[in-house]
């Protein structure tokens, strides 16, 4: 990024060189489902991930739904980027309307993680993270429902945040569940990531949900821990089908927090990580259920032709939304039905009551939660593509704090057999600057290395 500040490169330049390494490393990877050829910015180039509204760029949310949906507005993430001088370098691959672990739901086929290509990225934001990663984009922005963001940095190796629910705009973003939905970025470090995230967040009139943030975006320079109280939840660290050698990683990493002044301690999280996961499947699908009922063949994408128009719906939803889209839609619609909705959906959203205020108790004594963001490295793509149950797991560790609307960041603490092991930061509402500089500290002192060994040279 040096380059542009020192005047060694303008952004066209820069823009075309993304361009060139996307036209010769993507064929492999898959990370973008379409580039912009001109450059529109006079400042860094940024990759979107296709969730994102984009004025006259085809935005898909990796659905044969929306395919040759072309927005006539931008997002206002999309606006603010422009506004900064971005310049978009194109849309990044996604699981289908973001619901997903590993990309392979996407319907454009899935994105390869550039440590291994015959491992997944993770998921959704399984297109940005690897961009990032294999430097086909300096930063990206993803979307984050129960762990999109940070799930995919974890097993690529970067930096992702998930910010406080209702800091960053949703207003023009494919809606899949909106009371977890959030934007936010991916970067090759933490002060990468809290840059992005100072050009994207605060108020909007346009999303009645944002606020203005309670203070600006710091970014991070101290490379000690001092005075930050660090809680350990045991349930977290501990839970059935963390790998050895991500405890291992998260392990050491938390030995070394303590070194750089934290002080450390246990705490407990029980309920949140017995069902957040169990009330996640209920309030996702839920409120997909209830966005997705708005592609009917008559306002976006596709249509089928037939003889009438209930006929036409029936065909073209059959036709346009892949397997797990319409496992969510039958799901959410059931626990939504008349006689069901109190036992399910009601009672979803007490238990996610009990997991905000299990977080609040924990933040009385502690600044900062940490756990694995994943319990496993990258798995190997088809690895848990059949079996919708194993890869809800993946998210057993990002889901609680999503539930209760606080903000999360992955740092990449380490290798396990050869890959990137992330760790997961989690504050109270609003905490962003603390999570940046514990996030910088640790990773300032890890000196993890972003590229992939194979990509080094
Ligand atoms: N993997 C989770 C799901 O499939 C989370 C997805 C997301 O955060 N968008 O719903």
């Amino acid at each position: 990024m040096g380059l542009l500040e020192r005047g060694e490169a303008s952004a066209a330049e820069l823009h075309a060189a993304y361009l060139e390494a996307i036209a010769a490393r993507d064929g492999e990877l898959h990370c973008y489902l379409r580039t912009v050829a001109e450059p529109n910015g006079a400042g860094i180039p940024i990759a979107l991930k296709d969730v994102i509204s984009t004025k006259a760029i085809e935005t898909t949310a990796g659905s044969k739904i929306l395919a040759g949906y072309v927005p006539v507005f931008d997002s206002t993430v999309a606006a603010r980027c422009k506004a900064a001088g971005l310049s978009i370098l194109g849309k990044t691959n996604t699981d289908e309307f973001a619901m997903g672990s590993s990309t392979e739901n996407s319907a454009y086929g899935p994105t390869h993680n550039p440590w291994d290509p015959e491992r997944v990225p993770g998921g959704s934001g399984g297109g940005s993270a690897a961009a990032v990663t294999a430097g086909l984009a300096p930063w990206a922005l993803g979307s984050d429902t129960g762990g999109s963001i940070k799930q995919p940095s974890a097993l690529c190796g970067n930096v992702g945040l998930r910010p406080t629910y209702g800091t960053v705009s949703r207003y023009g973003i494919v809606a899949f569940a909106s009371s977890l939905d959030q934007i936010g970025p991916v970067a090759r470090n933490v002060r990468d990531c809290a840059l992005l995230y100072s050009l994207i967040a605060g108020r909007d009139e346009c999303d009645s949900t944002t606020v203005e943030l309670p203070e600006p975006v710091r970014l991070p320079e101290r490379e000690d821990l001092r005075g930050i109280r660090i809680g350990v939840p045991k349930e977290m660290n501990e839970a059935e089908g963390i790998e050895p050698g991500v405890a291992d990683a998260v392990a050491r990493t938390i030995d070394l927090a303590r070194e750089l002044g934290a002080e450390v301690g246990e705490c407990e999280l029980p309920r949140s990580v017995d069902y957040g996961l169990a009330c996640y499947y209920l309030i996702a699908p839920a409120e997909a259920s209830s966005n997705l009922a708005r592609y009917d063949g008559v306002r976006y994408g596709l249509r089928v032709g037939a003889e009438g128009y209930y006929e036409m719906v029936e065909r073209s939803r059959d036709a346009g939304f892949g397997d797990e889209p319409k496992r969510r839609i039958m799901l959410g619609t059931y626990a939504l039905s008349a006689g069901y909705y109190e036992a399910f959906y009601g009672q979803a959203q007490k238990v996610r009551t009990v997991i905000a205020r299990e977080h609040a108790a924990a933040f009385e004594r502690f600044d900062v939660l940490v756990s694995p963001t994943s319990p496993t490295v990258a798995f190997k793509l088809g690895e848990k593509a059949a079996n919708p149950l194993a890869m809800y797991l993946s998210d057993l560790l990002t889901i609680p704090s999503c539930m209760a609307g606080l903000p999360g960041l992955n740092v990449p603490c380490g290798l396990s057999e050869g890959l990137p092991v992330g760790l997961q930061l989690i504050g109270p509402q609003f905490s962003e600057n603390s999570l940046f500089a514990a996030g910088h500290a640790l990773e300032r002192a890890l000196g993890f290395d972003p590229v992939p060994e194979r990509l080094r040279s």
